[in-house]
């Protein structure tokens, strides 16, 4: 099965990607991600990503497709992959058509989180992301008590440079001029489902699931 998580800078893609794909067994495939690590690393993609994102624009869609499409040709993603931050334009949405072609494969679904503007702004500017593993936390709504993969003692902590209120607001115009339009783009294709991003982690989750028509295997369900 192969998805598209879609919604703005702060819906909660990544970390409800996090928890679908570890119990659906499908491979995590962040746009974002890969960016900050080229970043991280001063890769040469990194060198030529690096101030769009501190901007808060969108990398040019050449250089994110080739990215991704890099990505999506490792073997971990044959059973199938969640793709959070991508596409965000028409021509990534048309690119991507194009690749899982190629891979012999296609798009599911896409699952729209809807979640207002001013509710991105307070959970952004509280955000803390871990530098090791990149999972999600809050200062506030979802504050580290343990490393999900038991790692660490949150010592690696961090607010993303581009979490701070200026390059926020930017983000979020940049969404709505240039990635929204796929909301619509992908309902006309009869793809889309979309769901309430606002609510507990636990919720929503449970909401994703039952929108995507999919169960958990037993061995995974937490209850
Ligand atoms: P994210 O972690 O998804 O919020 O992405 C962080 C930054 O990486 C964005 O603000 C963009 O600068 C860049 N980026 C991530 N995904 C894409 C994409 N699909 N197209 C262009 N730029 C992207």
């Amino acid at each position: 099965m192969n998805i598209v998580f879609l919604g703005p800078p702060g819906s909660g893609k990544g970390t409800q990607a996090d928890i679908l794909c570890e119990q659906l067994g499908l491979a995590h495939v962040a746009s974002g991600d890969l960016f900050r690590y080229n970043l991280n690393n001063d890769t040469e993609l990194g060198k030529k990503a690096r101030a769009y994102m501190e901007r808060g624009d969108l990398v040019p869609d050449d250089i994110t497709i080739a990215m991704v499409k890099d990505r999506l040709q490792q073997p971990d993603t044959a059973q199938g992959v969640i793709l959070d931050g991508f596409p965000r334009t028409p021509p990534q949405a048309e690119a991507l058509e194009a690749i899982f072609a190629e891979l012999g494969t296609s798009l599911d679904k896409v699952v729209y989180l809807n979640v207002p503007d001013e509710e991105i702004v307070l959970r952004l500017s509280g955000r803390l992301i871990c530098r090791k593993c990149q999972a999600t936390f809050h200062k506030v709504y979802n504050p580290f008590t343990t490393c999900p993969h038991g790692e660490c003692n949150g010592e690696y902590l961090y607010q993303r440079e581009d979490d701070k209120p200026e390059t926020v607001r930017a983000r979020l115009k940049v969404y709505h001029e240039q990635t929204s339009p796929l909301v619509d783009y992908y309902r006309q294709k009869g793809m889309l489902v979309e769901v309430s991003g606002v609510g507990s982690i636990a919720d929503i989750t449970a909401a994703l699931l039952e929108a995507l028509g999919v169960e958990t295997p037993p061995e995974k369900r937490s209850d």
